[in-house]
């Protein structure tokens, strides 16, 4: 295949600089993305790379290939750094410089200066270690990432590996003849490569950038802030899912409804931060005391619903008698302790509809109260 060197060069320019400003460009509009910011730096280095190895022949050849060449070593760090950035890990700075550095000091070795096929060896085998590296990062957290990472780690390794290939089928004498125009078969595959590569890698590190951060926002939208279990609209779309299977399956299910008692009080006499305290400690009492099927949520002030699913009346008494006595027993301030008083309805009397179960538990609940609170009532029909 023959293609025009100079007008690959000009498309891998063109490419890296839209590409980057484009990362760029999304960055500054969610400034906590740091990924994104170091996408836009290895692109730009990258283009001001392939724009100085590019004036090669133009009476700068010693600068064109030492700092063009160390601008695409820097690139490929910066690369790395932005996946060990969107992996949660710190950021290495010697590492991401050690490539750049290399080259840099081998430019002091004239024979390296003037082996073509050397330079392009040690080029090409950083950028596959750089690669490998970047891939590396993204395989050994593959079980705690919420998106897809396949995209971009079969980006990666096809990098990693055409260049790693291209380098193996090149006969030397080839490479060391690109720069005169007689051979251009490796120089112009990397160049159509680093154009195909670029454009798939920034859109699928931002497509993944994108999706991780509508699921933090999705999953911080269902969460209550403050005891960090799900809030009403998180319970009321789980509690009708798992009621929708409650009937698909005929078994039972029960609702809880748990008042926390004379709370007003407790925030007059004791201040808001131990109120707040509370309202913690008995979330994570309901989190940590229900099976992984149930479903609860705080769903107002100092109300909070559980859907036991596949639980009967005398079961959900039992369970919300536990509740019960936990909450009796946490001690949120030397003297100071919270009670809770509980309402307890199940589908044996309310039916499946989830508004039913609420009602009927609040039902009991009332009672709960007018009975002296601190106890569980169920609904009596
Ligand atoms: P009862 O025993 O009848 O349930 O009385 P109560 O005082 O618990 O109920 P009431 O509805 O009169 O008061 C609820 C209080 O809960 C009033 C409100 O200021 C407080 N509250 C609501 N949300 C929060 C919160 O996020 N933090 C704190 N500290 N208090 C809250
Ligand atoms: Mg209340
Ligand atoms: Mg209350």
């Amino acid at each position: 295949m023959t293609l025009h060197l100079p007008t690959l060069f000009l498309l891998d320019i063109y490419m890296l600089t839209l590409l980057g400003g484009l990362m760029l460009h999304a960055w500054r509009r969610s400034k906590s993305e740091a990924t994104l910011g170091c996408m836009a730096g290895t692109l730009l280095l990258a283009a001001l790379g392939a724009l100085v190895v590019g004036l090669r022949g133009m009476g700068v050849d010693t600068l064109s290939i030492l700092l063009g060449n160390m601008l695409l070593q820097l690139a490929s760090g910066v690369g790395w750094a932005a996946m060990r950035v969107f992996v949660g890990r710190r950021l290495c700075w010697p590492g991401v410089a050690a490539g750049a550095l290399l080259w840099g000091l081998l430019g002091l070795w004239p024979y390296f200066m003037s082996s073509v096929s050397l330079r392009v060896t040690v080029s090409t085998l950083l950028t596959v270690l750089y690669t490998t590296l970047t891939a590396w990062e993204l395989w050994r957290v593959r079980r705690q990432l919420e998106v897809a990472i396949a995209p971009a780690l079969a980006l990666l390794l096809v990098h990693a590996l055409f260049c790693a290939g291209l380098l193996l089928v090149s006969r030397g004498p080839a490479i060391e003849r690109m720069w005169d125009g007689l051979d251009h078969g490796f120089l112009t595959w990397r160049l159509l490569e680093t154009f195909l590569f670029a454009i798939s890698i920034a859109f699928v590190i931002l497509a993944m950038v994108r999706e991780r951060a509508e699921l933090r926002y999705r999953a911080a939208a269902e969460r209550d802030p403050l005891t960090n279990i799900g809030n009403r609209r998180a319970f009321t779309g789980n509690a009708e899912a798992r009621l929708a299977r409650c009937v698909a399956e005929g078994r039972p299910a029960a609702l809880l409804l748990c008042d926390l008692d004379y709370f007003k009080q407790l925030n007059d006499s004791h201040g808001h931060a131990t109120g707040d305290a509370a309202l913690v400690a008995f979330g994570r009492l309901l989190a940590l005391g229900i099976r992984q099927q149930d479903v609860c949520g705080r769903i107002g002030g100092e109300e909070f619903a559980c859907l036991l699913p596949a639980a009967d009346e005398a079961v959900a008494l039992q369970v919300a008698e536990r509740i019960r006595q936990a909450c009796s027993e946490l001690l949120l301030e030397p003297e100071v302790r919270v009670s809770v008083s509980i309402g307890v309805a199940s589908t044996e009397q309310a039916g499946y509809d989830l508004s039913r179960l609420l009602a009927l538990a609040d039902q009991a609940l009332y009672r709960a109260k007018a009975g002296g609170r601190d106890r569980v009532e169920c609904f009596a029909g």
